[in-house]
């Protein structure tokens, strides 16, 4: 990409390198287990990652919003489901802080998650507000020097393993009365509930937040209460570039794995890559990949220069996300098509792209929430205001 700096393309090599040595030799064993590379935090700490766009002056390796796709991208094609953990890390929990918490929540908190001693996560979803995400019922009520917060969360991305949590709850009655708390495990009434079993991201470890009476502390909440609907909306629209990122990398070593494949696998003579119906499959992902690059680090480098705001910089992640994330899963399908027998089986790496690929059509806002927004955006309130 013509705007890629020197320091964007040393982050690129950084993080391939890092995959190639701790995610890689790992992944396969850790996906069929449903388990978790704990210490590549350890080393995504010392390598900066983890604190990617938080400023310089507060521990962060201080880079924007294509750099940290750039490192999804790369760790993505790799392990799609520690890249996801990474994210809800990095993205969701401490880069929120970074910008939204008090210095003394700040000087709490970030070291330790910056230096991946303490793993992260973020909690919105619950079992009965998915795309509704305003129509959370988790509920904290003041009580003196202490919230009493009482709901589940569910679907949380780091939720078994993690130490804290940036977390919403209502503390009114509208939809908007959203406040933010700073959750850690410490806090009495606070405990992971279930872990759930998926089809892919498998080693992306994924549960519950129960929160039964837990007494926390006012000095948690992050900003004025019931004002974080906007806060929240903004996360939305990093998380939703930056994931991106993951999608690009799964389609990469889907198309990367199934151009090898076709030069030498033969059938009838002939390497299968002389056939034009498996041509076609791979130019079509070939471009397809890279009309989604584009988009996706247009998007980041616009966020960057900070020309798209509020409804327009949702609109440009929306899009960012809804294409990518439908080109992976197509690409990835496709790869296995490619590979015949063989990409049906775990014997190849393909089969396992294209379940973690379908992920990204899902979390941070479905593909129909995203059409959704995209259509608010080009037809107006007017149009769109009954859903
Ligand atoms: C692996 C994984 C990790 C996740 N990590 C996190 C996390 O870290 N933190 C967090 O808070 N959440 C997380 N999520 C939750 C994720 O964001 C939600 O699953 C997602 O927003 C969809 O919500 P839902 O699953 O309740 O589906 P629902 O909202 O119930 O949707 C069901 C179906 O209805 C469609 N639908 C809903 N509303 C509309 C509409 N208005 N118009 C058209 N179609 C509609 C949806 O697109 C979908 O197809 C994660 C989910 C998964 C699977």
């Amino acid at each position: 990409m013509w705007y890629f700096s020197d320091e964007h393309r040393m982050i690129q090599e950084t993080v391939r390198q890092f995959s190639r040595e701790k995610l890689a030799p790992k992944i396969e064993k850790l996906d069929a287990e449903e388990g978790f590379n704990r210490e590549s935090f350890y080393k995504m700490g010392e390598l900066g990652l983890l604190g990617i766009l938080v400023p310089e002056k507060e521990g962060g390796a201080g880079l924007d919003a294509v750099a940290a796709t750039l490192a999804m991208e790369e760790m993505g094609a790799v392990d799609a489901s520690t890249t996801l953990s990474y994210l809800a890390h990095t993205i969701l929990c401490v880069n929120q802080i970074a910008k939204n918490a008090n210095a003394d929540q700040k000087k709490k908190y970030l070291p330790k998650l910056l230096s991946g001693e303490w793993i992260g996560g973020m909690g919105m979803t619950e079992p009965g507000s998915g795309s509704d995400a305003l129509g959370m019922k988790t509920k904290a009520v003041k009580q003196g020097d202490f919230y009493i917060l009482n709901g589940t969360k569910t679907f949380i991305t780091n939720g078994p393993v993690g130490d804290v949590f940036y977390n919403y709850a209502k503390t009114g009655e509208t939809k908007k009365d959203i406040t933010t708390l700073i959750i850690d495990k410490s806090m009495v009434g606070f405990s992971a509930g279930k872990k759930l079993s998926k089809m892919g991201m498998r080693a992306s470890p994924t549960g519950e937040l129960v929160f039964s009476n837990c007494k926390v502390p006012l000095s948690q909440r992050v900003g004025q209460e019931g004002e974080s609907v906007k806060m929240l909306m903004q996360n939305l629209d990093i998380e939703r570039i930056t994931i991106s990122g993951i999608s690009l990398g799964i389609a990469r070593s889907s198309i990367h794995f199934a151009t090898q494949y076709a030069k030498e696998r033969k059938q009838f003579n002939r390497p299968i890559g002389s056939f034009q119906q498996i041509q076609e499959k791979l130019t079509e992902a070939s471009a397809w990949y890279e009309a989604c690059r584009t988009l996706t680090y247009t998007a980041a480098k616009m966020w960057d220069l900070g020309v798209i705001k509020d409804r327009e910089a949702s609109m440009m992640a929306a899009k960012a996300k809804l294409q990518s994330a439908q080109m992976a899963t197509q690409v990835a399908l496709d790869a296995i098509q490619i590979l015949g027998g063989y990409g049906y089986t775990r014997e190849f790496p393909v089969e396992r792209y294209m379940r973690d690929a379908k992920l990204m059509e899902i979390g941070a806002g479905t593909n129909e929430v995203l059409r959704l927004i995209i259509a608010r955006h080009m037809l107006g309130n007017e149009v769109m205001d009954s859903v």
